[in-house]
C-alpha cells in the first residue's frame, strides 16, 4: 500500500515536471487588450473581457481551463497592495467554504524581479485550493493603473516558472502612445486616445472599432479567404460583400498593392448632396476640417485571410490609415 502511494506520488511529480517543461517549451504568442500586453502560450486564447481602459478585466483559457487573468483599475487614492490581496484571498476563502475546500495563500512571494518589472510598488502572491494561482499586483505610476495578473492551474501544478515567464512579459502601457491589441493572433496598433467602441469576435471574422470624437478606426480580419473569394478577385468581393458595411456612403475603390498583397484603397464620401452639405456645415460650426473615410483592404494569400483597416479622419490626420495598416501583421515573415 505504502509502495503504491509512493509510486503514485512519484508519477505525479514526474508528470508535474514534464508539464512544467512542456509549458515553457511551448511557443508563445501575444495577447493585447486595453493597453495591456502579455506573452502567453500559443494555445491560450482570449476567453472573457469586460470593462474599459480605466477599469477592466481579461482572461485567457487553454483548451481545457482558465489559465491567465488580468484585472486593472484606476485608483482614486493611495492603494495598499497588501490590503487589496488580503481582501481578494478573503473573498476566495468565503466562496470556497461552500465547497468545503481550504485555500492556502501566501502574500509577498518572490515573483518576477523588480528590475525586470520596473515597478517600485509590487507584491507577489500564490494560493492553492480547488485550483491554484500565482500572480503579481503592481501600480504603474505612468498609466496610473493598478494591475493584478495571475496564472491559474490545477492544485498539483507548480506554476512559479510559468507565472514568472508570463507576468514578467506584461507591459501595462505602450512607450509611444500606440496600444498594441492582439486576440487570436490578429495584431494591430491604435493610438491610445482612441477608445474601444465595439468588437465582434466570431469564427471566421474578428472586428474592432475605436472612436475619438467623431473620428474612428476600424480593423477587420476574415478567415478562409479562398472560400469567401470563391476563386474570384478581391474587387468583385468588395463590390458584392464588403460595401454593405459602409451604408449611406458613396465609395470609390481603386486597386492598390497593400503590404505587398493585392488590395484596394477605398475613399468614402457622403452619398447625397444633402449629406455633403450637412457635413460641411457641421465641420464649419465646430471649426473643424471635413472628415472623410479612407480604407485599405487586402488579400493575404500567405495566411489565407482578408484584412481591412478603415478610418474616419479629419484632414491633417492622413497618416493614421497607413500607420494602422502598417501595424497589422497579416502573415508571419
Ligand atoms: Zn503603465
Ligand atoms: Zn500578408
Amino acid at each position: 500500500m505504502a509502495d503504491n502511494i509512493a509510486s503514485q506520488l512519484n508519477r505525479m511529480k514526474k508528470t508535474a515536471v514534464l508539464k512544467r517543461v512542456a509549458d515553457l517549451d511551448e511557443r508563445f504568442t501575444l495577447l493585447g487588450w486595453q493597453g495591456i500586453v502579455a506573452e502567453v502560450p500559443e494555445n491560450w486564447n482570449l476567453a472573457a473581457v469586460s470593462g474599459d481602459r480605466a477599469s477592466g478585466y481579461f482572461r485567457a483559457d487553454s483548451p481545457d481551463r482558465p489559465r491567465f487573468e488580468v484585472k486593472w483599475w484606476k485608483p482614486s487614492q493611495a492603494v495598499h497592495l497588501q490590503k487589496v490581496l488580503e481582501r481578494y484571498i478573503k473573498e476566495m476563502r468565503k466562496k470556497s467554504r461552500r465547497h468545503r475546500k481550504n485555500v492556502e495563500a501566501q502574500i509577498g512571494i518572490r515573483l518576477v524581479s523588480r528590475r525586470r518589472m520596473k515597478k517600485p510598488e509590487m507584491l507577489g502572491f500564490a494560493w492553492r485550493g480547488e485550483e491554484c494561482g500565482c500572480g503579481l499586483i503592481w501600480r504603474c505610476g505612468e498609466c496610473d493603473r493598478v494591475v493584478m495578473a495571475q496564472v491559474i492551474g490545477t492544485p498539483e501544478e507548480n506554476l512559479t516558472n510559468l507565472a514568472d515567464r508570463i507576468i514578467g512579459s506584461v507591459q501595462d502601457h505602450s512607450p509611444d502612445g500606440w496600444d498594441l491589441w492582439c486576440a487570436y493572433g490578429f495584431l494591430f496598433r491604435v493610438p491610445n486616445d482612441f477608445a474601444l467602441d465595439s468588437f465582434h469576435l466570431v469564427t471566421g471574422k474578428l472586428e474592432f472599432k475605436f472612436i475619438r470624437g467623431d473620428e474612428f478606426i476600424s480593423v477587420c480580419r476574415w478567415a478562409m479567404a479562398d472560400v469567401l473569394l470563391k476563386g474570384g478577385n478581391l474587387t468583385s468581393w468588395l463590390n458584392t460583400s464588403y460595401l454593405s458595411r459602409l451604408k449611406n456612403m458613396g465609395v470609390e475603390i481603386s486597386t492598390a498593392r497593400v503590404k505587398s498583397h493585392a488590395g484596394a484603397l477605398l475613399v468614402g464620401k457622403p452619398r447625397s448632396l444633402r449629406a455633403k452639405m450637412q457635413e460641411r456645415i457641421g465641420a464649419a460650426l465646430r471649426r473643424r476640417s471635413v472628415a472623410r473615410i479612407v480604407g485599405h483592404v487586402w488579400h493575404c494569400e500567405k495566411s489565407n485571410k482578408i484584412f481591412a483597416a478603415e478610418c474616419r479622419v479629419r484632414l491633417g490626420n492622413d497618416d493614421l490609415l497607413p500607420a494602422v495598416t502598417d501595424s497589422i501583421n497579416c502573415h508571419e515573415e
